[in-house]
């Protein structure tokens, strides 16, 4: 069957376009709003309550929904959390989710402690790209800003991941007063190996509100502040639906990019919808949310129903970060434990 506002060509699957004509293509799936660091620009240090299980979507909830999505055309399904690898047998959900027909890459965001006794089976499985999330490469300085003492884990499954031939991509937030210490050095990883370090302007989902009235360091200023280190830096073309800025720096293995997540600047080409632990369909990120899933699932919708709804929705979305945060019933007060990044 052919949907409203999908196109397919002949063999091939069909794609979801949006009200503003952009292709939906990709999921990020957050399995778990719990999380073994407390980065203190995602949650308060206390942590954050967390969800009751029954409220939290089973794994059967989640490969049905990631295959309804499939059937509309999602292809690129992206794991994130809280930590992903705190939640049981993720690694199960994961393989799953591979072999759904129609799913294409599977990737994962993880904070790397509990990452690197997975990567056997992650390679097995076809997992190509890994996101890890290191702000600093200074271990006492990633206590103060994880309240945990982990480095050591985390830089070792750094390179392990590297060895194993997965494409990884190093997140740091960067953070005014903490970790503007950090830029060359993390660029310097990739003088000697094949990863792209890609720095996040810090977004105002840390549980609690926002803790800056301007952001000091945007996405201009990161990119200043590397030419200045580093003149013969050069921009690379942007990927399709890229959300960072890519530069190279001649001599280096890998790359280093910029993701101007909070002044938005690439709204424009976002393929992307988010689903949270809970089920909560997110169509932008700077929602706060369109629709439970989960309730829709556990009142018995069929998925016919369910494909005509996430159809529905698509044909809502904000154009961009600043409608949907104007849309808004409440200010942004959630961590980004619970949304998945
Ligand atoms: N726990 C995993 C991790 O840290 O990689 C996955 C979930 S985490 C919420 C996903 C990404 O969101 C991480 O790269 C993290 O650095 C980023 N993030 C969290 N809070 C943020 C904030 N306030 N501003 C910018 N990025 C943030
Ligand atoms: Fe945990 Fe990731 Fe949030 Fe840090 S950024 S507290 S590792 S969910």
């Amino acid at each position: 069957m052919e949907y409203e506002n999908t196109k397919s060509h002949s063999s091939e699957r069909p794609v979801i376009y949006d009200n503003h004509g952009r292709p939906i293509t990709y999921l990020r799936l957050a399995v778990t709003d719990r999380c073994n660091l407390r980065c203190f620009y995602c949650m308060p240090e206390e942590g954050v309550k967390y969800l009751a299980k029954s409220k939290v979507l089973s794994y059967e909830e989640m490969l049905r929904i990631v295959r309804v999505l499939s059937e509309l055309g999602i292809r690129k399904v992206r794991i994130t959390g809280g930590e992903p690898f705190v939640r049981n047998n993720i690694i199960h959900l994961m393989k799953e989710i591979t072999e759904l027909e129609g799913i294409e890459e599977l990737n994962i965001t993880t904070n790397g402690i509990l990452t690197g006794k997975y990567i056997r089976e992650m390679k097995e499985m076809g997992v190509k790209s890994i996101n890890l999330s290191l702000d600093t490469l200074d271990k006492q300085r990633f206590f103060e800003i994880t309240r945990r003492d982990e480095f050591d884990i985390v830089y070792k499954t750094l390179f392990q991941l590297i060895e194993a031939g997965f494409s990884v991509k190093v997140n740091a937030v960067v953070m005014d007063g903490k970790n503007t210490d950090d830029l060359i050095p993390l660029t310097e990883l990739a003088r000697h190996h094949p990863v792209s370090i890609r720095f996040i302007e810090e977004m105002p989902f840390n549980g609690e509100g926002s803790h800056y009235p301007t952001l000091h360091w945007n996405a201009k200023r990161i990119v200043e502040t590397l030419r200045h280190q580093y003149p013969d830096l050069y921009k690379l073309e942007d990927e399709k639906n890229s959300t960072s800025y890519n530069y190279h720096i001649p001599g280096f293995k890998g790359n280093v990019g910029v993701i101007a997540a909070f002044t938005r600047s690439f709204c424009g080409t976002c393929n992307r919808i988010r689903m949270t632990a809970q089920g909560e369909l997110k169509t932008c990120l700077y929602d706060d949310g369109v629709l439970s899933i989960r309730d829709l699932l556990r009142a018995g919708i069929s998925d016919e129903e369910l494909k005509t709804t996430f159809l529905n929705i698509f044909q809502k979305r904000a154009k961009d970060g600043f409608e949907a945060e104007a849309r808004r019933s409440s200010s942004v007060t959630e961590s980004m434990t619970t949304i998945g990044g």
